[in-house]
């Protein structure tokens, strides 16, 4: 319109210079009725113009007006839509058990509305998703896409075990297999446990190599569980159901858990149960080692004591009985006897075998 308004106005100007220029020849009173007549139309085409902007305006704002009302429309027929579709609940689901995924139904699932669903639905409640869904077609669904490096989900933390193979314990795991945009990070990718991950991406697998086979499309609904003030989900509740035919569908709970671990879904700390028992077990074996060799060293001192005790006995029985025997000991030799006769000893005198040792006797070796 700007275009079209300085056109007009440049050829007005133009007829007013021509116009000013024929007044400088001589044409004195006509040209004077020329100028105001030519001011009249330059007026009313400005007029004109205001007036075609101003429609302008409106029939944009119009249009805004009739695409957000479109949009409210959609996102309220989705919304219906959600809702008549049974939503599974938690007590559908036991307590898990080592086993990724549960079933909740051999049934296929109902979603129906599914042409409401071509743009990706999402109802979200403080950075949690409750329910989002969307038809996957060879157009959206992407398998190669990576969550930012930078983008930390609701409740991720750095956390890493010996006992899992990646380098951390929580992965970015989106919960819808198709690229999503920065604003749409929030809550469609949360912090989950590798089994987690790995088992929401073997149903990715199914849904994609499905879509790659046969070009058809794949209705795919998730509801993740939380507790209330919890920043990471128990699981999702996960249905898909193909489109043209009916050969692909799955209604399962994927547990948010890992075997061998306890998680606190407020904290996102982690009990690592492999490692305490591995670290109880060391425990053990260091009391029980401990305890072997206390016993050891008391078995051994118990030994030393007896033993001890022993030869004190043997010593002072071997006092008393060298104070008590009496022995033979001769003039001039220098062992003592038993008997007096022995050695041809000539007048042996008789004393303590304690005196005779203490003298330097020696026993004989026929007498003892
Ligand atoms: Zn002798």
């Amino acid at each position: 319109m700007k275009g079209f308004k300085e056109g007009k106005n440049n050829l007005l100007c133009f007829g007013l210079a021509a116009l000013l220029g024929m007044g400088g020849l001589g044409f004195g009173l006509t040209k004077n009725g020329e100028v105001s007549r030519l001011e009249s139309e330059l007026a009313q085409a400005n007029q004109e113009v205001v007036h075609l902007t101003d429609s302008n305006q409106t029939l944009e704002n119009e249009k805004d007006a009739l695409i957000s009302e479109l949009e409210q429309t959609r996102t309220t027929a989705q919304e219906l839509a959600v809702n008549a579709m049974a939503k599974a609940s938690k007590q559908d689901v036991p307590a898990f058990s080592g086993s990724a995924s549960f079933v909740v139904s051999e049934e296929k699932p109902a979603l129906n509305a599914e042409s409401l669903f071509d743009e990706l639905y999402v109802k979200a409640k403080e950075g949690k998703v409750e329910t989002t869904a969307v038809v996957l077609g060879a157009d959206n669904v992407r398998q190669d896409w990576q969550v930012e490096e930078d983008f930390e989900p609701l409740g991720w933390k750095s956390v890493t075990s010996d006992f899992i193979e990646s380098d951390q314990f929580y992965q970015k795991t989106r919960l819808v297999p198709v690229e999503l945009m920065d604003q749409a990070q929030d809550g469609l990718i949360v912090a989950g446990t590798p089994a987690f991950a790995s088992e929401l991406e073997n149903y990715f697998s199914k849904i994609e190599d499905y879509i790659a086979e046969t070009g058809n499309h794949v209705t795919y609904r998730v509801d993740p569980l939380y507790e209330p003030e919890a920043k990471l989900c128990n699981g999702v509740f996960l249905k898909a159901r193909s489109m043209e035919d009916d050969t692909l569908s799955f209604d399962v709970f994927v547990y948010n858990e890992q075997p061998e671990f306890v998680i606190d879904r407020k904290t996102s700390d982690i009990r690592d149960l492999k490692k305490e028992a591995e670290e109880k077990k060391r425990q053990e074996e260091e009391a029980r080692k401990k305890a072997e060799e206390e016993q050891k060293r008391a078995e051994e001192e118990a030994k030393r004591q007896q033993a001890l005790a022993e030869q004190q006995l043997q010593s002072q029985t071997q006092a008393v009985d060298n104070q008590s025997t009496l022995v033979w000991i001769p003039r001039t030799e220098s062992k003592y006897h038993m008997h007096a006769s022995c050695s041809n000893m000539k007048n042996p005198s008789q004393v303590s075998k304690e005196q005779a040792i203490a003298w330097g006797f020696e026993p004989c070796k026929k007498c003892y």
